[in-house]
């Protein structure tokens, strides 16, 4: 959700910010702006709703000269998408330019504060509170603007990642960050600023992340330093990133979230490798074996997550309370924060993320970790704020996931919890040596298997075009393949704008079937295992009433495709894993749809890829 990006150094910075800016699109922003000192040490500011584009059709008559840039992607969260609310905002002299990206909390009283002391306002945003705040500290107490900074920070209430340039001093950057993500990216006399490491990977692999209430000061010539907002000073391990540049292009696909789709075999296969020996007899999981004893005297864990990991979520308590016997409950980490939860000391938190940065999830860490939880972390980013601030974790390592519809990301997130299960049930005892060597090599399976369920793609393709007509949508299915309901429902929602729902099938009865007519769309996840019977019982109610059945199958399942209109194979597997495989389609189907449709799948209207604030 929004971008940052910043450069000092001894380039032109604003081809480096525009790239930047261009790498963080995935992040979803509907405005963008740039602010430079420039060679003759004034302070401009260009910015333009829109696309990154637009701002450069904005800015290619003017002067963008400088060695020292910040630039901006906005998710507008006060104050409509416009030029004016766009970022960087001027401070009243216009000495100051300033990106934000959070939420101040409270911003209304402080602009009150301000007004009364004449200070005026250009926007709606709460941001531009924020500069005019640090330049009436700066200028009324003859401070710095270091101090500055750190002062007003200490003022504002919510979440905030800035960087703050001066008109007259190119050789500086003050940057800070709470609750939203900030990387400082070292380079050789240079510095780099950004929202996520994919801005900074084509020019150096060395970083800094900051915590909350960090201030960096970032200066020309000199070592970087690091202060808290109570000017405390603090020093960070330069980390190495893994990151390559070819994982942030296309690799020849139209669009990232059909690249991320056939990624999955072989990010799984990479992703499993090491976490199951050579002989595939066993699984290993390290976060949980290192604190096996919390694991396996858990009295109850509960799963926090958002959106799409909320939906593995609710699969990793099926998976955990069938092998491992420890009670799961998976809360939504918006809910959960705010209604004054019962947490125990031997419970565990389980929170999901792909960025590792959903500010809701990063809350419910908090509030699990005042409690006295044991806190494990499931996330995508390495160095991410969850895997900085869980006492445990597992990474999905499946690589930057760049379309904002997750894909790979939750097939990686399931994974992980049933490698989850498969250890603590292993560990506690729970399942036999027979099923537990069944599922270990089922599982190392599973990337081969996906492999085989990418071929459905031309047949799902030669449909696709069909349902555009469609308004709505259900999904329907059944103990694990519920959650994959819920998680086809929302890729459709996401990218094609099609309203869809997902439902448990056998819940159809007491309501959604009213809405079952020829017109109306119903895609059914239909294994051969699990409750088979029952859910061709629910499909016929549904042709009864002459609803368009698309359904997800097992191969060589004639029945259910007789009983369909579409029907889409895939190979057998344990039932626990058919929602890694019966996932691909879905995502296939969610994205021919949204392409026939002419829906910009990879950004899609109003949606951020990572919600770094609430
Ligand atoms: N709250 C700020 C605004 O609405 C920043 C939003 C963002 O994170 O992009 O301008």
């Amino acid at each position: 959700m929004c971008g940052i990006v910043g450069y000092l150094g001894n380039k032109e910075a604003y081809p480096i910010l525009i790239k930047g800016l261009h790498r963080l699109e995935y992040r979803g922003y509907d405005s963008a702006g740039v602010a430079l000192v420039n060679a003759d040490n004034s302070l401009k500011v260009y910015k333009a709703k829109g696309k990154v584009a637009d701002l450069e059709n904005y800015a290619q008559d003017k002067d963008c000269s400088g060695t020292i840039g910040i630039a901006h992607t906005r998710w507008a969260t006060h104050g409509e998408p416009n030029d004016i609310n766009a970022h960087p905002h001027y401070s009243q002299s216009a000495t100051l330019a300033l990106i934000h990206n959070g939420i101040i909390e409270n911003y209304a009283v402080i602009k009150e504060d301000l007004k009364k002391r004449g200070f005026s306002f250009q926007s709606d945003t709460d941001t531009e509170v924020l500069v005019q705040l640090i330049e009436y500290i700066k200028t009324t107490n003859k401070l710095s603007l270091e101090k500055a900074v750190q002062l007003a920070l200490k003022q504002a209430i919510g979440a905030y990642a800035i960087a703050v340039i001066e008109k007259g001093n190119p050789n500086q950057i003050i940057a800070a960050r709470k609750s939203s993500p900030l990387v400082i990216g070292v380079g050789d006399d240079e510095f780099f600023l950004a929202s996520d490491a994919t801005p900074i990977i084509e020019y150096t692999n060395k970083v800094i992340y900051l915590d909350d209430e960090e201030v960096a000061i970032i200066r020309r010539g000199e070592e970087l330093s690091i202060k808290t907002i109570s000017d405390v000073e603090v020093t960070h391990e330069v980390k190495e990133l893994e990151m390559s540049l070819s994982e942030l292009e296309k690799g020849g696909f139209e669009h990232f979230m059909l690249k991320e789709i056939y990624e999955q075999p072989k990010r799984l296969k990479e992703a499993l490798r090491g976490r199951i020996n050579i002989d595939e007899t066993e699984v290993n999981l390290a976060g949980i074996r290192e604190h096996k004893d919390k694991f396996i005297n858990a009295k109850r864990i509960l799963i926090v997550a958002c959106g799409t990991s909320w939906h593995a979520g609710l699969i990793g308590e099926y998976l955990i309370e069938e092998f491992a016997r420890i009670p799961v409950e998976v809360e939504y980490a918006s809910e959960f924060r705010y209604r004054n939860p019962i947490i125990n000391k031997d419970d565990i938190v389980i929170a999901i993320s792909q960025s590792g940065e959903t500010a809701d999830t990063l809350a419910a860490i908090e509030l699990a970790k005042e409690a006295g939880a044991f806190v494990y972390g499931i996330c995508n980013v390495v160095g991410a704020s969850i895997p900085r601030n869980t006492d445990s974790g597992s990474y999905t390592h499946v690589g930057p996931e760049i379309g904002v519809a997750s894909t790979k990301a939750f097939t990686a997130q399931v994974t992980v919890l049933s490698l989850i299960a498969l250890t603590i049930g292993k560990l506690k005892g729970e399942l036999t040596d027979e099923n537990y060597l069944k599922l270990v090599k089922e599982l190392a399976s599973i990337p081969n298997k996906m492999e085989r369920t990418l071929k459905t793609n031309q047949q799902i393709l030669n449909f696709a075009p069909i349902f555009t007509y469609a308004r709505n949508f259900i999904y329907l299915g059944r103990g694990y393949n519920f959650p994959v309901a819920l998680e086809g429902a929302l890729k459709l929602k996401e990218i094609s704008y099609i309203h869809a729902e997902g439902y448990p099938a056998a819940e159809m009865k007491h309501g959604p079937i009213a809405l079952i007519d020829a017109e109306m769309p119903v895609v059914v996840i239909a294994p051969n295992k699990g409750m088979y019977e029952k859910t061709i019982s629910n499909i016929q109610e549904v042709k009864a009433r002459k609803g368009r059945v698309i359904s997800i199958i097992t191969e060589g399942d004639e029945t259910m495709k007789e009983l369909s209109d579409f029907s889409i194979e895939i190979p057998e597997t344990e039932e626990c894993f058919v929602p890694l495989l019966a996932s691909i389609p879905l995502q296939l189907m969610a994205y021919h749809i949204a392409v026939v449709k002419g829906c910009n799948v990879d950004q899609p209207r109003n949606l951020a890829k990572s919600v770094t604030v609430e």
